[in-house]
């Protein structure tokens, strides 16, 4: 038989025989496959409260559990099933907080595309229930600091540093941060591009517009990428954007 989101189940729950035999009779089929029972007792409903009375919360009260949110989430089809924002729903409803964090690795992969709340009968707001979720977990200390929270660093930082979004920096110094060698240039000590390891997804994204690109315009992306090019005065300006910024906790 087959099992619908057969990702929401540990593999060692699922339980499946070549052959079923039952009081001396073959009784083989596609029911050999069994999942195995499991008892959960630790509901924190104090969970599912919190969501609800957040302003972005209030619509998980009208989901019944159609799926339509998790059948057009490209997440979900295209990337990871573990990703599924109708069982989110289902588990934070429930206040099931510990299957909650299990997925809390995918959890933040939303592309805020909306098309579950464009699709929700319902008029849940998936994307912003998701997000008070996120919230609300990493407030009780359940979930990490998320990837692209790091990365909204990360950007912060480089356009504080130059005063504008140095594509190579961000890029590069990003794959710097994930762990990828790359190699500095000995002036700034700044990761010179393609140069070093790069991800294969990278390398096969930029092919394609680098071979569209005339030489003239290739020379001068290569030189700012190298070099870095500098606002007007920005030194100054900086020190005082910095200042700003922490005291309104945006640096936090
Ligand atoms: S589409 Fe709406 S009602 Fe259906 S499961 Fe998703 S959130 Fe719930
Ligand atoms: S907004 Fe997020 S959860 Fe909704 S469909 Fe898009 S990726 Fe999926």
């Amino acid at each position: 038989m087959a099992i619908h989101e057969r990702s929401l189940v540990e593999p060692e729950r699922i339980l499946r025989k070549d052959r079923l035999v039952i009081d001396g009779v073959d009784v083989s089929g596609d029911w050999n496959l069994i999942i195995l029972p499991r008892v959960i007792d630790d509901y924190d409903l104090d969970f599912a409260k919190e969501v609800m009375n957040a302003p972005d919360g209030k619509t998980i009260v009208n989901c019944y559990q159609c799926s339509y949110c998790t059948a057009s989430c490209p997440v979900h089809n295209y990337w990871d099933e573990r990703y599924n924002p109708r069982h989110f729903i289902y588990l934070a409803r429930l206040g099931m907080v510990d299957e909650l964090q299990k997925r809390a690795d995918v959890m933040w992969r939303c592309v805020s595309c909306h098309k579950c709340t464009h699709r929700c009968p319902k008029g849940v707001l998936v994307e912003e229930v998701l997000k008070v979720i996120l919230r609300v977990m990493a407030k009780k200390g359940l979930i990490d600091e998320y990837p692209s929270k790091k990365f909204d660093k990360f950007f912060t930082e480089t356009v504080l540093e130059y005063g504008r979004i140095e594509d190579g920096e961000l890029l590069f110094g990003w794959i710097e941060k994930q762990g990828y060698k790359v190699v500095k240039d000995p002036i700034l000590k700044k990761p010179i591009p393609f140069i070093g390891e790069t991800p294969e997804w990278l390398k096969q994204l930029t092919v394609k517009p680098i071979k569209s690109m005339n030489i003239g315009f290739l020379v001068l992306n290569a030189k700012h990428m190298l070099f870095h090019p500098r606002t007007k005065n920005w030194n100054r300006f900086k020190q005082v954007l910095r200042k700003v910024m922490q005291e309104e906790g945006a640096l936090t």
